[in-house]
């Protein structure tokens, strides 16, 4: 067989890191603050719902575009941002916001064409953008006023006339930083004057913290017909092994999106799609507990991590803290991140791995703080060796 099998344009992306951190983690029985994912379950309903379905012959293929009391309760979830959508017209139900984000791509835009993204980035956009035949051009973070802000000179630096599309992710992994309004009137200045798409990632709309807010770009003047709007259940009902996704957006864009995912996954989740209904219906109060107690896990992993010495980045959302391991002594991030497994273990991921430009940001670790507070506190125990 012809070497190497793998187009050239897949290259890049033979391996995930949480999947590499994960299996490190397992192999040195190391305290697993690397890939993001809960270590409780969601809601009693929810987890009720979900047998009620699977036991009450939910078991095959949902309709293509996802359960009517699925799409009807994505509907009335979104109206909480005062966003009005029709569930049989302007909703998709997808596995997962990656496949959405994947789909939105693949049907929106195609070689030749430039899909701005924020460094640094959540891994599959790059390998989405890839898969699609498009380039993707990336605008960095830029530390600024404590915190990771929008750089809106150089996001408008970096438009040009064969930008078809921005890929804008609030609340932010890994930063978690959480967009201001400002900065998303910014993003939707430009994609208005540019006629720009705009993809949204906003699968931790829940998990914001302190006085931060979310808010949808789609819900700014002039974006709610060219954006699309992209969240999962995952994070919000700690289902990540669900793969329960949507998109809502005008119903060109979802017929449009609808026509990619159709052929990749078909349909997924059969029973879990009612338990989801019931989730967005009746347990968002459930995940505002889960909101508070992730802020109080933020608390007392980042007091953790800097005890232990690192420097401690803010964090306004999502389910991560980023630190700077210069103070420690060490120049690389992910070096660290490689050895403090074995070293003392901990697994965790460098950020670096998440941007174009590895240089500028390789003193930077992210932690997870989804877990329970005895996992969190044996962690900083670990890492407390590292002085
Ligand atoms: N976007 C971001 C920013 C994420 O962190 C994740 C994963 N946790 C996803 C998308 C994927 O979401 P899903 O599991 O619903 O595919
Ligand atoms: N989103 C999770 C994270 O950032 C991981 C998801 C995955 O493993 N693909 O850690």
């Amino acid at each position: 067989m012809r070497e190497p099998v793998l187009v050239p344009r897949l290259q890049p992306f033979t391996s995930t890191i949480f999947a590499e951190m994960t299996a490190l983690a397992v192999r040195h029985e190391a305290v697993n603050l690397g890939q993001g994912f809960p270590d409780t379950d969601g809601p009693a309903g929810m987890l009720d719902a979900a047998k009620n379905a699977l036991f009450g012959g939910a078991n095959q293929y949902p309709p293509g575009p996802g359960r009517p009391e699925l799409r009807a309760a994505i509907a009335r979830h979104r109206l909480r941002y005062g966003a009005e959508y029709d569930p049989d017209t302007e909703i998709l139900v997808t596995a997962g916001a990656t496949e959405a984000i994947a789909a939105s791509l693949i049907a929106l835009t195609q070689a030749g064409d430039e899909v701005v993204v924020i460094e640094p980035y959540y891994d599959s956009y790059a390998a989405a953008v890839a898969m699609a035949g498009a380039e993707r051009r990336v605008v960095g973070l830029v530390e600024r006023d404590g915190r990771f802000a929008l750089d809106v000179e150089g996001l408008r630096a970096a438009v040009s006339g064969r930008t078809r599309a921005i890929l804008i992710n609030s609340p932010h992994n890994p930063t978690g930083t959480v967009f201001t309004r400002a900065e998303l009137e910014a993003v939707a200045a430009l994609c208005v004057e540019n006629d720009l798409i705009a993809i949204t990632d906003e699968v931790y709309e829940h998990l914001v913290f302190d006085d931060a807010e979310h808010i949808p770009l789609a819900t700014l003047p002039g974006m709610r017909e060219r954006t699309v709007s992209i969240s999962s259940a995952g994070k919000t009902f700690n289902c990540t092994g669900w793969k329960i996704g949507w998109v809502c957006a005008s119903p060109e864009l979802v017929a449009a999106v609808k026509a990619a995912k159709q052929f990749i996954t078909f349909v997924s989740g059969g029973p879990f799609q009612p338990a989801v209904a019931h989730a967005l219906d009746h347990e968002l109060p459930w995940a505002e507990n889960l909101r508070t107690s992730l802020q109080d896990k933020r608390d007392r992993l980042a007091a953790g991590l800097a005890e232990a010495g690192f420097a401690v980045r803010p964090t306004a959302g999502t389910y991560f803290v980023c630190v700077d391991v210069r103070p420690l002594g060490f120049e690389d991030a992910s070096e660290l991140a490689w050895e403090l497994p074995e070293r003392v273990g901990v697994a965790a991921v460098p950020v670096k791995v998440f941007t174009d430009h590895p240089e500028e940001w390789k003193h930077l670790l992210r932690f997870a703080f989804c877990k329970r507070n005895e996992v969190i506190d044996e962690a900083v125990t670990r890492l407390r060796k590292l002085r």
